[in-house]
């Protein structure tokens, strides 16, 4: 096993079980332990969400960017989310261009692209093109294929059980 050579991974945390979110958490709390420079930026979480892990990053001193409006489904603005959207990818790419991080993580970035805000395409470009230091993680239910063959680690989280199912509410700590 090789140890110390770097390389600079795509990973895609996708399925409809619960953990995606939080295997990306977890990778930026390992990464960030090692003194690397980390980004989290979410596609749909609302700016004054205040979960428990935007918490931490300020505590942490590490950047988490809420770039979303919630979840369309809740929105009766279509076009501003989309708007939104589009700009939150405009951060993204030059976060990822700029080289300064080791590990940049867009979180729910599936839903955009999945809604035709974004072209995949044009994320692969940037992904394909990132200086080759930077591991990205990105996630979200349904990956496109096109994701899922240009990525390097793949995980789909796979539903057995859920609390929901048994009209148990979300909890704090645990989903937020
Ligand atoms: P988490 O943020 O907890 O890691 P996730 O990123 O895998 O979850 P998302 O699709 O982003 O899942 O949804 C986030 C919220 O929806 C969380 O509150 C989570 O508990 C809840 N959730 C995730 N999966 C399911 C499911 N299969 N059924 C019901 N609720 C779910
Ligand atoms: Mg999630």
């Amino acid at each position: 096993m090789t140890v110390e050579k770097r390389k600079a991974l795509i990973i895609v945390y996708t399925g409809n079980g619960k953990g995606k979110t939080t295997a990306a958490l977890g990778m930026l709390l390992r990464a960030w332990g090692r003194g690397m420079k980390v980004a989290m930026l979410s596609f749909m979480k609302n700016e004054d969400a205040n979960f428990g892990e935007e918490r931490a990053a300020r505590r942490l001193g590490v950047e988490m960017v809420p770039m979303g409006k919630g979840f369309t489904w809740l929105s009766k603005d279509l076009s501003r989310d989309e708007a939104m959207a589009r700009q939150a990818w405009a951060v993204s790419q030059s976060k990822i261009a700029s080289g300064e991080y080791d590990i940049v993580i867009l979180d729910e970035i599936t839903y955009p692209i999945n809604y035709g805000w974004l072209a995949l395409e044009d994320v692969i470009e940037v992904l394909r093109h990132r200086p080759p230091n930077v591991h990205v993680v990105l996630t979200g239910r349904d990956a496109p294929q096109g994701l899922i063959d240009f990525a390097d680690l793949v995980t789909e989280m796979r539903e057995v059980k859920h609390p929901f199912q048994a009209g148990i509410k979300a909890q704090p700590g645990v989903d937020f």
